[in-house]
């Protein structure tokens, strides 16, 4: 992915810390408090499975360097379809091409959906290309990979659980998130980045569409060994207390921790400008600790630095927060 860059001022920390309470469950009061906690209990765990999301990074990176328009996305389309068939969804192109610093490019967004009982829709999504670099050979096992492996093993979860779901879900896979030019906003007044998700939004608009979309979840650099994802201050609130509760709950305070944290812009923005709540699960410190980014973009971001099991804690996180995130919905 994206843009920029941290904003940790000492009493934004504070305020978010502070906010950060509000996601928990109101005080019960008077109710016993044993009873409460057996009602309120959190599941812990669901059957998202590590080595599956990691077998699915992997697969990304065999294919090598997966830029928009490439042999190598190709295949990689052909996965996620195949991989989504055998869950037995039925995933779907929206195809379009738009002209690029690279002149005319043919981008695929893949989406797959699970019917519920409204229209209703929570969209959770990842962008499946990778930046092109002619420098180096950029594999995205972090920045591409990581998320879309997380997304294929989720909508794999629950497609498996026959569980009738008010809301309507929508996996969506972006082409084209990643700048053809060297700088996110080098080339086309700024447009060259963001093509699957604008187009998408764009697509919703015209069929009248964007009312039914009642979240956008995106997941992007979510693999990292050293995972840390704080809250990304651009998305809608109510959807980072959700998430970010979720997690307090599970215990995974230190990957996904109360500080604030800017992206500026990904593929959740053209959501927000089209007035669709949207969130940015997004861990933009690739390196080792706090605010070091030196594997993004780089050569370094390689299946190495990827974790299985920071891939589940974030496939858990999104999983059990979904419940939260629709009680929420009007
Ligand atoms: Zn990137």
């Amino acid at each position: 992915m994206m843009f920029r860059s941290t904003a940790m001022l000492f009493a934004a920390v504070l305020l978010f810390a502070c906010q950060n309470n509000s996601a928990s469950k109101p005080s019960v009061g008077a109710t016993p408090a044993a009873t409460k906690a057996d009602i309120d209990k959190p599941q812990k765990t669901t059957s998202f499975d590590a080595q599956r999301a990691f077998a699915h990074v992997k697969a990304q990176v065999d294919f090598g360097p997966r830029a928009a328009g490439s042999a190598a996305i190709e295949k990689t389309r052909d996965y996620l379809v195949k991989e989504l068939k055998s869950y037995g969804l039925t995933p779907t192109l929206d195809e379009f091409i738009e002209m690029t610093p690279r002149g005319k490019v043919k981008f695929k967004n893949v989406i797959a959906e699970i019917p519920g009982e409204t229209a209703g829709t929570i969209i959770i999504s990842s962008h499946y290309d990778t930046k092109e670099f002619k420098e180096f050979r950029f594999v995205g096992a972090n920045d591409g990979g990581s998320s879309t492996g997380i997304l294929l093993e989720i909508a794999r979860v629950m497609a498996a659980d026959k569980q009738k779901r008010k809301f309507t879900y929508q996996f969506v896979f972006f082409d084209g998130e990643e700048a053809f030019c060297a700088e996110w906003s080098q080339c086309l007044n700024g447009k060259d980045n963001t093509y699957g998700s604008r187009h998408y939004v764009e697509k919703l608009k015209k069929e009248k569409q964007t009312d039914r979309i009642k979240a956008m979840i995106l997941l992007d650099m979510v693999g990292d060994k050293d995972l840390t994802i704080p809250r990304e201050e651009t998305s809608s609130p109510w959807l980072v207390s959700a998430i970010w509760g979720t997690a307090q709950e599970l215990g995974h305070t230190k990957q996904f921790p109360s500080r604030p944290f800017s992206i500026g812009d990904d593929d959740h923005m053209p959501f927000l400008r089209a007035g669709i709540p949207a969130v940015d699960v997004i861990d933009f410190e690739y390196g080792n600790g706090p605010e070091d980014n030196r594997y993004w973009h780089t050569a370094e971001d390689t299946l190495d630095k990827i974790s299985p099991q920071s891939l589940k804690i974030v496939g858990d996180v999104i999983l059990l927060s979904l419940p939260k995130i629709e009680a929420l919905i009007r």
